[in-house]
C-alpha cells in the first residue's frame, strides 16, 4: 500500500480539478508545487484591495453549460464583459474586430461598406486557401486591419513572422459585422468575485498541499510514494528533454502601482505597432469595476522562453507539433503517469477547455 492515491504535480487549475474529484470518490491525494503557491497561471495577489493577475490576465469564458455550472460550485461570476481597445501609433480601435473597428478604420458606417472594403484588399492579395497566421489575417480582414492591429502584435508576442504561425491562433479572435465589442463568442463570461486563487482553494480542501516542492527532486526521495502521478508541468521536461527541448513563449510582467484612480479606463489595452517592446498593458482593477484609489498595472514583455523562466504558450507550429507527438508516444508508454493542461498537453488551452479536459480525464480513470 502506498501512502497516497495520487501524487498531483502541479497546483493550478487542471490539478485543481483532479484533486477535487478524485477527493470526491474517495481518492487520498497529495498536490504539489514547485511555486510558493497555489492556483498556477490563475493566481492573483492583492495589492491596494485589487486582485492582481500576477501571471497574465485571465478571463473565464465558456459556451459549454456544463463547465459554467461546474465553476458555479466554486464561485460566482461578475458582469465583466472582455472588451480591449489596440492601440497603434495615435489611432484607437475597438477590438475584436466588429464595425467600431471598421468604422474607425475607414470612415464608413454600415456592414456593407466594410464588407466590400475587406472583399477588395482581400482580392488584391489574391489568397483563397489561407495557410499561415498571416494568409488567415488578410483573408479575414484585408490588408489595413493586418497592418496596423495584427501583424506587430503577433510578432511580439510569438517573437515569429506570422508567415511561421498556425493560422488558428488568429480564429481564436471574432470578427463581426456588427457593433459589439465583446472580445469572445461565448455564451457565459465574468470573472470570479473573490478571485481566481479562492476557487483553487476551495478545489483543494480535501486534498494535501505542498508548495515550493521541486518534483523531480521529490521523486528521488520519494520513489514510491502513490499508486499514480497527475503531471502538468512541461512534457518535456518530464523527460529530461530527451528528444530536444518543445518551444514555449514566457512573458514578463513589469507590475506598477499608480498613484491615480484610472489610469487608461479599461482592464485591456493592446499595443500593436512594433516599435513599442510591450504588447498590452493590464490595469487590473477594472476587471472588477474597482473604486480604489490607487491603481496597479502591468506591462507584458513577451519573449522566448529559457531555463529557469516561466513557460505561458506551448508555440504550436509544425516543428513543436511533431516533437510534441514524439513525446506523446512516451507519455502512453509511461505507467501510472497520466499527463494533462497546458504544458502536459502542450496545448494552447483556454480555461474551460483545461476544466474539461481534467473531467474527461477523469471519466477515464
Ligand atoms: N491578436 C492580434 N492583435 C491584437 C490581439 C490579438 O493580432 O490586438 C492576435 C495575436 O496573434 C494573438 C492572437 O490574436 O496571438 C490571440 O490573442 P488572445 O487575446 O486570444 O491571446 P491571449 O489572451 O491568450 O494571450
Amino acid at each position: 500500500m502506498k501512502k497516497y492515491d495520487y501524487l498531483i504535480v502541479g497546483a493550478g487549475l487542471y490539478g485543481a480539478v483532479m484533486a477535487y474529484e478524485l477527493g470526491k470518490k474517495g481518492k487520498k491525494c497529495l498536490v504539489i508545487d514547485r511555486r510558493d503557491h497555489i492556483a498556477g497561471n490563475i493566481y492573483c495577489e492583492e495589492i491596494e484591495g485589487i486582485h492582481v493577475h500576477k501571471y497574465g490576465a485571465h478571463i473565464f469564458h465558456t459556451s459549454d453549460k456544463k463547465i459554467w455550472e461546474y465553476m458555479n460550485q466554486f464561485t460566482e461570476f461578475n458582469n465583466y464583459i472582455n472588451s480591449p481597445v489596440a492601440v497603434y501609433k495615435d489611432e484607437l480601435y475597438n477590438l475584436p474586430f466588429n464595425m467600431n473597428t471598421f468604422s474607425k478604420m475607414w470612415g464608413i458606417r454600415t456592414p456593407g461598406e466594410a464588407k466590400a472594403i475587406i472583399e477588395k484588399q482581400r482580392k488584391e492579395t489574391g489568397i483563397t486557401e489561407p495557410k499561415n497566421l498571416e494568409e488567415q489575417a488578410l483573408f479575414l480582414g484585408g490588408r489595413d486591419i493586418y497592418e496596423k492591429l495584427i501583424k506587430g502584435y503577433t510578432e511580439k508576442q510569438w517573437g515569429r513572422k506570422c508567415t511561421e504561425l498556425p493560422a488558428f491562433i488568429i480564429r481564436r479572435l471574432p470578427f463581426r459585422f456588427i457593433y459589439d465589442n465583446n472580445y469572445f463568442n461565448d455564451r457565459y463570461q465574468g470573472i470570479p468575485i473573490g478571485g481566481y486563487t479562492a476557487i483553487v482553494e476551495k478545489m483543494l480542501e480535501g486534498a494535501e498541499v505542498r508548495t515550493g516542492v521541486d518534483f523531480f527532486e521529490f521523486r528521488k526521495e520519494n520513489p514510491d510514494i502513490a499508486e499514480k502521478i497527475i503531471f502538468t508541468g512541461m512534457i518535456d521536461e518530464y523527460f529530461g528533454y530527451r528528444l530536444g527541448a518543445l518551444e514555449y513563449r514566457s512573458v514578463r510582467f513589469e507590475t506598477e502601482v499608480l498613484d491615480c484612480e484610472n489610469y487608461q479606463g479599461n482592464a485591456v489595452v493592446n499595443y500593436t505597432e512594433r516599435e513599442v517592446p510591450y504588447t498590452r498593458i493590464i490595469e487590473h482593477k477594472h476587471f472588477e469595476f474597482g473604486r480604489q484609489e490607487k491603481t496597479v498595472i502591468s506591462r507584458e514583455y513577451s519573449s522566448e522562453w529559457s531555463v529557469g523562466m516561466e513557460p505561458y504558450y506551448p508555440v504550436n507550429d509544425e516543428k513543436n507539433t511533431a516533437l510534441y507527438q514524439a513525446y506523446r508516444e512516451l507519455a502512453e508508454k509511461e505507467e501510472n503517469v497520466i499527463f494533462g493542461g497546458r504544458l502536459g498537453d502542450y496545448k494552447y488551452y483556454d480555461m474551460d477547455k483545461v476544466v474539461a479536459a481534467a473531467l474527461e480525464r477523469l471519466e477515464e480513470l
